[in-house]
């Protein structure tokens, strides 16, 4: 029985070695230390190298041999959001906003500036990029407790939301997220201890990317 056991096992094993089934932890696009000193080397060994891997293992743990296995990441949280299976949406959804998170930032002075087209649209909602950045920080400081702060596009229009958890706009169909930041306390306890908001007032105010959330508009 215990050698059938390990067996089984082994079997997953090889299967996630070979990259067809198991859902993969997503480089980062830059060096650990890239967004230092805002967020240090420290904070990204853990929250990407422990928090981040950790939900992608237990992922794979909790799909492998269910009707989720093998399938791409969005179709596991939308589908697991919609059946109410709420470890695997809980997982695969921290999992999604992560990668986003690590997307949505560059280091200092790498982040450009928001395409005309993304501007005229932020200009639209919120009057100016400054006021657009305020009322985006102003959400990830007012989320109670852990969650993420959102900036997002839905038919052309700009707006910021946050959501608590592990929630994700990309449950919604038409919402195309464009920025995101991580206000679960592991994002900055390392570097800011507890003062959330002036770890987000140098994310939004330095690192942010704005090239990327312009390609994501358009
Ligand atoms: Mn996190």
């Amino acid at each position: 029985m215990a050698a059938g056991t390990a067996a089984v096992g082994l079997a997953f094993a090889a299967k996630g070695e070979n990259g067809m089934k198991e859902i993969t932890l997503e480089a980062l696009p830059y060096a650990e230390d890239a967004l230092a000193p805002t967020i240090s080397a420290r904070t990204i060994s853990f929250h990407y190298g422990k928090h981040h891997a950790g939900y992608v293992k237990t992922l794979n743990g909790l799909i492998a041999g269910t009707q989720y296995e093998g399938r791409p990441l969005e179709d596991v949280v939308r589908t697991a959001a919609g059946r109410g299976d709420a470890a695997i949406f809980n997982n695969a959804a921290q999992t999604w906003n992560h990668t986003f998170y690590w997307n949505s930032l560059a280091p200092a002075g790498k982040g450009g500036a928001p395409s005309a087209a993304l501007l005229a649209a932020i200009e639209a909602a919120f009057g100016s990029l400054d006021a657009c950045k305020a009322t985006f920080a102003d959400a990830a400081l007012k989320r109670f407790g852990s969650g993420w702060a959102w900036l997002v596009a839905e038919n052309g229009k700009v707006s910021v939301e946050s959501t608590p958890n592990a929630e994700t706009p990309i449950v919604r169909l038409g919402v195309k997220p464009l920025l995101v930041v991580d206000v679960w306390e592991h994002a900055y306890y390392l570097d800011w201890q507890n003062v959330r908001a002036d770890y987000v007032k140098a994310v939004v105010g330095g690192l942010l990317d704005w090239n990327a959330a312009s390609r994501r508009f358009a």
